[in-house]
C-alpha cells in the first residue's frame, strides 16, 4: 500500500464511509494517519467487573459466556450477552441489532467500552463498543475524536491497517541535527506510538516530536512567508527623520519611553528600504493612536499618503475626529471613508484621495477596497488587528507601491504565542502605561446585587458621569442578541425612568450606531446598553462605571479591553462584573480581574485557565488548524521549534538543499497557499 493512495483503496472503505472520511480532509492513507487520538486508555489501569462505575463510561476486558440470546418484548428486540472476568458477570446489552447474537466468539477475550447502567432494576453495559484484545496487547489504547459515527473500532482497525501496511514509509523531513540537537524520535516510530504506544516512555517521544514537527512547519512557513513579504520588494525609503520629533513636541503630553522605544524600532525599519511589516503590542491605553499618529505625520512630510483601518465604524469615527484634531491645523488633509457617506461624498472623497490631496484616510475594510485608488500610499495601520488574519493582511500590502504596513493590537499575548499568531511580522512592545492613571476598582459580584449597582450607577448619573452596561454576545446570531439589548434597556427605562438611556448594537445601521456614541461622548446620554461592538478603542472620558452582564461569557481578555473604556478621564472609574457562572473556574477567571490590571497577566492567565480556546485558537487567526499541539500547554515544544526554524532558516533561507526537499514539500503542503512563494 501507498502512503498517497486514494482511501477508497483502503478495506473497509466504501462509498459512504470515503464521503464521510473526505469530508473530516482525510483523503489519502496518509491522513488517516493523522487522525491523531484524543485520548488514552491506560489498560494495565482497565477495571474489573466487580469495580465498574454506574453511569460511566467503563472500559475492560472480558470473556463471552455462552450464546448470546435475542429477547422480544412488544416491539424491541434486545440481545443480551453474558461477560466475564475473574471478579464477576455482567449483561452486555444491545436494542433492535439481532445480528450482535453472533457477534463473539465464546470464551475469547474483548475489550468492552460502555455505559453501566440499571434498566428494569438490572445492571447492564448498554450497547458497548467492542474488540477482540489481541494476543499480543497493547497496554495503551487510543480513543479518537469519534466523528460521524465511525466508531473507536472503525478507527482504530482502519490506522491499525494503515499503519500496518505501509510501515517505514515515512519520509524525515526533519533534518537530521534538528533530531539530534532536540531530541527528536524518528516520523515513522512516532507515528506508529502516537497510536499504538508500547509504553508510556514511547509515547511521550512520539508526541513530543509530532507536536514539535507541526509547529516547527507552522513557523518555518511563517517565516518564509515573512521573507517574501520584504524580500525582492523596495520598500520606500522615509527620510526627515526629525519629523517625528517635531510632531511629538506637538502632542499635549510627553510620549512615554516605551512610545518613544516603539517608534525608533519603527524608524529603523523605514529609512532601510526595507517593507515594514510590524507588529505593535500595547495593553489598553498605552497610547498606540499617538505612536500611529506620528507615524503617520512622517510618512505625509515624506509626500506619501497614510492610511487607518479600523475594524467598526464608530472606531473610525472616532479615530477620524482625533486625527483631525492634530492634523487640520497643521493642514493635513484627513478624510473618512465611511459607510454612511452618500454617493456623492464617496464620490469626492475618492477624487481626493486618487488625485493625493487627502493626506490621512481613515475607514473600515472600505480602504482596501478594489475602488480605492491611492495617488502614492506609503503607509498602511490596522488598529485593533485581532480581527485581521493573515490573508488580510497579505492584501493590504499589496495595495499601492509595497507600503509599509504597521498592526496594532491591544491584547497583549505572551511573545512565544505572538511569535506563532504573528509570526509573518516583526514585534513591538508598549511595556508601560502613561504615568498618573488610576487604578480602576473592579468587583465581581452575583445578580442579587444588580439594584444596588443600578443605584450606585443612577448616583453617579446625577454627579453628571456617565456609565456603560454591556449585555452578553450572543453567538452568532444578531438578532437575538439585538433582542437582548433592547429588551434590557427597555426594562431599565422602566426602572430608571428619570434618566437618559439608549443603547447600541450589532444590527443597527453605521449611522444610527455613530449618531448614539456622539451623543454619548457629547454627555446626552447617562446610561449606553450596549453589546460588545464598544469594545475596541472607544475613548469618551466622562464615562466612569462600566457593568458587564454575564462577565462569565467573555474572555478575560475582552474583559480587560471592555473595563479599558473607563478609566480614561480625572474621575475614579470602576468595572462591575456580574457574574451568573457557577463554576470553580469562573470564580477564579473572575478574581485574576479584580486583582490584575495587567494585560498580560491577564491574557496568560486566561490561557492556563481556559486553554488556548477560540480566540488564541490559530483558525482565527487564518493559520492552519493544530492537529495535535496546543499552544499553551506545549509552550516549551513551541520555543524550541521556534529556534530551530531559525536556525535552519539562517542555513538555508529558501529550503534549496536537497536535504530539505522533502520538508519544502511539507511546508508547502501545510500553507498551500499563493503567498508562499518559496
Ligand atoms: P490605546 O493604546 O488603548 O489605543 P490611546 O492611544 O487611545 O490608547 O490612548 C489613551 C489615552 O492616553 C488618550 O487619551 C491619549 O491622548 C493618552 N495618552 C497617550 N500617550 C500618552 C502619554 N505619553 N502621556 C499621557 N497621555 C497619553
Ligand atoms: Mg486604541
Amino acid at each position: 500500500m501507498n502512503l498517497h493512495c486514494s482511501i477508497t483503496e483502503l478495506p473497509n472503505i466504501g462509498e459512504q464511509r470515503a464521503k464521510k472520511l473526505n469530508s473530516l480532509g482525510i483523503i489519502t492513507a496518509e491522513d488517516v494517519l493523522t487522525h491523531f487520538p484524543r485520548e488514552y486508555d491506560d489498560r494495565s489501569n482497565l477495571c474489573k467487573i466487580k469495580d465498574l462505575v454506574l453511569n460511566e463510561e467503563n472500559t475492560f476486558l472480558a470473556k463471552v459466556r455462552g450464546q448470546g440470546e435475542n429477547i422480544r418484548i412488544k416491539n424491541i428486540v434486545f440481545t443480551r450477552v453474558k461477560l466475564y472476568d475473574e471478579t464477576g458477570s455482567i449483561f452486555a446489552v444491545w436494542y433492535n441489532q439481532m445480528y450482535m447474537k453472533k457477534a463473539f466468539e465464546e470464551r475469547t477475550t474483548y475489550l468492552f467500552t460502555g455505559k453501566l447502567q440499571k434498566k428494569y432494576g438490572k445492571l447492564e453495559i448498554s450497547s458497548p463498543e467492542y474488540e477482540k484484545a489481541e494476543t499480543a496487547l497493547n497496554q495503551i489504547v487510543p480513543i479518537y475524536p469519534s466523528v460521524h459515527g465511525l466508531s473507536q473500532k472503525i478507527w482504530r482497525k482502519l490506522i491499525g491497517e494503515v499503519l500496518n501496511q505501509t510501515k517505514g514509509q515515512l519520509k524525515e523531513d526533519l533534518p537530521f541535527w534538528v533530531r539530534k540537537q532536540y531530541f527528536l524520535c524518528e516520523r515513522n516510530f512516532a507515528m506508529e506510538n502516537i497510536h499504538f504506544p508500547e509504553t508510556q516512555e514511547r509515547f511521550f517521544q512520539a508526541r513530543r516530536r509530532l507536536v514539535f514537527e507541526e509547529f516547527f512547519l507552522l513557523q518555518l512557513g511563517l517565516l518564509l512567508m515573512k521573507q517574501t513579504l520584504q524580500e525582492g520588494k523596495k520598500g520606500i525609503i522615509m527620510k526627515k527623520q526629525n519629523k517625528i520629533v517635531e510632531f511629538q513636541n506637538k502632542l499635549p503630553f510627553t510620549m512615554t519611553n516605551a512610545q518613544k522605544n516603539v517608534l525608533l524600532e519603527i524608524k529603523e525599519d523605514m529609512i532601510k528600504g526595507k517593507v515594514m511589516n510590524r507588529l505593535v503590542q500595547g495593553d489598553v491605553g498605552s497610547g498606540k493612536t499617538a505612536v500611529a499618529m506620528a507615524i503617520a505625520y512622517w510618512t505625509i512630510q515624506n509626500g506619501y499618503q497614510a492610511a487607518l483601518m479600523v475594524p467598526t465604524e464608530v472606531l473610525a469615527e472616532q479615530h477620524y475626529q482625533s486625527f483631525c484634531e492634530m492634523f487640520e491645523p497643521l493642514g493635513i488633509k484627513t478624510v473618512l471613508l465611511s459607510g454612511s457617506l452618500t454617493a456623492k461624498q464617496k464620490r469626492i472623497i475618492l477624487e481626493e484621495i486618487a488625485e493625493g490631496k487627502a493626506k490621512m484616510i481613515l475607514g473600515t475594510h472600505a480602504v482596501i477596497q478594489k475602488n480605492v485608488v491611492f495617488y502614492k500610499l506609503g503607509l498602511v495601520i490596522t488598529d485593533e488587528q485581532h480581527r485581521f488574519g493573515v490573508r488580510q493582511r497579505g492584501a493590504l500590502s499589496e495595495k499601492g507601491n509595497n507600503p509599509h504596513v504597521l498592526v496594532m493590537t491591544a491584547t497583549p499575548i505572551p511573545r512565544t504565542l505572538a511569535l506563532i499568531l504573528y509570526g509573518d511580522l516583526d514585534i513591538s512592545m508598549i511595556d508601560e502605561l502613561p504615568p498618573g492613571r488610576k487604578k480602576i476598582d473592579t468587583l465581581a459580584v452575583t445578580p442579587s446585587y444588580r439594584e444596588r449597582i443600578y443605584n450606585f450607577i443612577k448616583k453617579y448619573a446625577d454627579m453628571g458621569l456617565q456609565s456603560y452596561i454591556i449585555c452578553p454576545m450572543i453567538e452568532e446570531n444578531e438578532k437575538m442578541e439585538m433582542q437582548a439589548v433592547l429588551s434590557y434597556t427597555e426594562a431599565l427605562q422602566q426602572k430608571a425612568a428619570e434618566y437618559r438611556i439608549s443603547c447600541v448594537h450589532g444590527k443597527m445601521k453605521a449611522k444610527e450606531k455613530q449618531q448614539v456614541m456622539e451623543e454619548f461622548a457629547k454627555g446626552n446620554i447617562d446610561i449606553l446598553v450596549s453589546t460588545t461592538v464598544i469594545e475596541v478603542g472607544i475613548n469618551v472620558p466622562n464615562a466612569v462605571i462600566m457593568l458587564i452582564e454575564n462577565a462569565e461569557r467573555f474572555g478575560l481578555a475582552q474583559l480587560h479591553q471592555l473595563r479599558g473604556r473607563v478609566g480614561r478621564g480625572s474621575e475614579k472609574s470602576y468595572c462591575i462584573l456580574i457574574n451568573e457562572g457557577k463554576s470553580k473556574v469562573a470564580k477564579q477567571r473572575m478574581n485574576v480581574m479584580t486583582k490584575s490590571s495587567d494585560g498580560f497577566v491577564i491574557s496568560e492567565m486566561d490561557l492556563k485557565l481556559r486553554g488556548p480556546g477560540e480566540f488564541f485558537g490559530t483558525k482565527q487567526h487564518g493559520l492552519p488548524e493544530l492537529k495535535i499541539g496546543n499552544l499553551y500547554k506545549d509552550m516549551a515544544i513551541l520555543k524550541e521549534a521556534q529556534k530551530a526554524a531559525q536556525e535552519l532558516l539562517q542555513k538555508d533561507s529558501h529550503l534549496e538543499l536537497p536535504e530539505h526537499e522533502q520538508l519544502k514539500q511539507q511546508v508547502t503542503a501545510l500553507w498551500q497557499s499563493e503567498q508562499l512563494s518559496i
